[in-house]
């Protein structure tokens, strides 16, 4: 389904209240238990997404909750989080530990993906289109120390790729249609690093799938507990990122109060651009005006037909009231402009 001005979003959602408080100490659960509370977050942020009325939603990563049902839980071949080496004071990403790699990466059982995707397909309603989202190899090896094995991040970006890969063929054997594959560091690393070498790398994780469903990505600058990481411009990307062989873009826009907004018409000449219309850091609401108004800053650079809005990025770090209420306006928003066409 293409729609004009397509309504779509960026993987995550913020977790329930309940569902944060469950997660800090699973052990007490039974695996029932636990299964019926991944469906029940499932729900909630499938609720959220219907009584918007988007065009695409996604499961809102809400089973991804604890450190086993992560990625890197997926992963063979780590010695899991050394102890992060500051613990208190402002977030950063310096917070987090990084995992040790101990023996050859392997994922024997998926990187549960494929399972989400199942849950969303078990769980939602005829209607919008469902999207998985799985992080490429270059971000998921940022939270890897490299070792004598695999002797830098690019080292072990090419041991994960293969498992990124095998996790997007499955992805479409078990039937998803729409995928976007985020790649923050790319975008967050791009003025310092080879874009070109970013977009080979890119291209070949999604390679066995092009053509074969609707592909896209996020250029994102990050969202470490609502702050940005990158460098926020996008012209160290481009031209190199045009290259990228997905049939949507999709660039943050409103937090940057649309800097460089005329490169979604560069984008526009050859896929969909999707534009971050809806700020997930602040806590100003945008008015239905405000997004109408937005639209239409983005319409004198590229076609309707091309163009969907979205969020800058995953809501997770946006509190739930806030997230609900920005994608009800972007919804009817977006109507209101396709009306008037
Ligand atoms: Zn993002």
């Amino acid at each position: 389904m293409q729609s004009v001005i397509r309504t779509t979003v960026i993987g995550s959602y913020p977790f329930p209240g309940w569902l944060e408080y469950a997660s800090q100490d699973l052990s007490v659960f039974g695996t029932d238990d636990i299964a019926e509370m991944q469906d029940d977050a499932v729900i909630a942020a499938l609720h959220d997404q219907y009584s918007a009325g988007l065009d695409v939603i996604t499961d809102g990563e809400q089973t991804r909750f604890d450190f086993n049902l992560s990625f890197y839980g997926y992963l063979e071949g780590l010695k899991l989080e050394s102890e992060s080496p500051r613990r208190f004071g402002p977030p950063a990403h310096d917070q987090r530990g990084k995992h040790e790699i101990i023996a050859t990466l392997t994922a024997p059982r998926g990187l549960g993906a494929i399972e989400e995707f199942q849950r969303l397909k078990r769980l939602a309603a005829a209607g919008p289109v469902l999207k998985a989202s799985i992080p490429g190899p270059y971000t998921l090896s940022g939270r890897l120390l490299p070792n004598q094995q695999y002797p830098d991040r690019y080292a072990i970006t090419e041991a994960l790729l293969p498992l990124v890969q095998q996790e997007l063929v499955g992805l479409v054997e078990a039937g998803c249609t729409e995928i976007t594959i985020d790649e923050p560091s790319m975008s967050c690393y791009a003025w310092k690093e080879d874009p070109i070498r970013f977009v080979e790398i890119f291209n070949r994780t999604i390679e066995p799938v092009v053509g074969k469903c609707r592909l896209s990505t996020h250029l994102c600058f990050g969202n470490y507990k609502g702050r940005a990481v990158g460098k926020r411009e996008y012209s160290p990307m481009f031209p190199a990122f045009l290259e990228m062989k997905v049939d949507e873009l999709h660039v943050e826009m409103a937090s940057r109060e649309f800097s460089e907004l005329e490169l979604i018409g560069e984008i526009a000449k050859t896929k969909d651009v999707a534009v971050g219309i809806v700020d997930v850091k602040s806590y100003y609401v945008e008015s239905v005006e405000d997004i109408v108004e937005r639209i239409r800053r983005c319409l004198a650079y590229v076609t309707p037909e091309r163009l969907a809005v979205a969020p800058d990025c995953g809501l997770s770090q946006t509190a739930r009231w806030a997230a609900r209420q920005k994608l009800q306006n972007m919804v009817a928003g977006a109507r209101e402009v396709r009306e008037s066409l």
